[in-house]
């Protein structure tokens, strides 16, 4: 089966790097045109340069000026939308809850939970407009299990659970669906950096903490983003027409957090 996006209008934010490039990759292989917000300059100047069919600005989604005004680009130069993918996301602190300061808490709720509230709430007019649309959300395994020492980024991912399950509900009758993933540690420079930091706090070495991390998963694996990109782009595509309001796992079949 191909999963066609012919004509489809798809905004993503952090979709320079990470799992996030590989949807707007796969997006734009899929027929769809696509808008891209991310931090890094250089990354992104190297999507537009190899995606086809792809634009973007630099836009910190924690700022709310800046995403009002990085929405409206992507209106203008998508010319409506169709799909829109909260990708942004940040780890926040590692550190037992009585160590974490109000300022990490916010600015991680801030990336992870805010900006997907805000970025909803500009595009419903315009998924309603298009006659239907579909929204994504990255959520986490840390929004299905405890995920000790990263309170405030379990906090966001389970509040995007909430979020998803419930604005699916008061969106549906417009044919606006909305769902999100829990990939469980994807392999690439981000889950290096949070191997690392865990296992500082844990006074473990990498390779223990990398080895008990795959261990927890039923196919003791990590996952790719290629994994986390094709359940987006299946559920975005004909194909998840009827699936709305559901946190879909990929991570190996993971049994817990360490
Ligand atoms: P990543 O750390 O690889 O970053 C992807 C992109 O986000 C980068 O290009 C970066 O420049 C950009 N970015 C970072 N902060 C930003 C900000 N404030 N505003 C705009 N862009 C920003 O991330 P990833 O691993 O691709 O994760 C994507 C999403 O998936 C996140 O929401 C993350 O929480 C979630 N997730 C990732 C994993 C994993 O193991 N990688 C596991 C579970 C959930």
């Amino acid at each position: 089966m191909k999963l066609d996006l012919t004509g489809k209008r798809a905004l993503i934010t952090a979709g320079a790097g990470g799992i996030g490039r590989r949807t707007a990759e796969m997006f734009s292989e899929a027929g769809a045109k696509v808008f891209i917000c991310d931090i890094d300059q250089n990354q992104l100047e190297d999507a537009r340069d190899k995606i086809p069919n792809l634009n973007g600005t630099i836009t910190d989604v924690s700022d709310q000026l800046a995403l009002k005004d990085m929405f409206e680009a992507a209106i203008d130069d998508l010319g409506g939308l169709d799909i829109l993918v909260n990708n942004a996301g940040t780890a926040g602190p590692t550190d037992r809850v009585e160590n974490i300061s109000l300022e990490d808490w916010q600015t991680c709720i801030d990336i992870n939970l805010t900006s997907t509230f805000l970025m909803t709430q500009m595009a419903v007019p315009y998924l309603r407009e298009a006659g239907g649309g579909a929204i994504i959300n990255l959520s986490s395994a840390a929004g299905k299990f405890g995920f000790p020492m990263r309170s405030p980024y379990s906090a966001a991912k389970w509040g995007i659970v909430g979020f998803t399950r419930t604005i699916a509900i008061e969106l549906g009758t417009d044919r606006i669906r909305c769902n999100c993933i829990q990939p469980g540690a994807v392999e690439g420079a981000r889950i290096d950096r949070v191997i690392k930091a865990k296992a500082e706090a844990k006074k473990v070495s990498e390779n223990a903490m990398r080895d008990e991390l795959a261990s927890i998963a039923s196919l003791k694996t990590f996952v790719t983003s290629d994994d986390i990109a094709s359940m987006i782009l299946f559920l975005c595509s004909k194909a998840g027409a009827h699936i709305t309001g559901q946190a879909l796992s990929v991570d190996g079949g993971l049994e817990g957090l360490v």
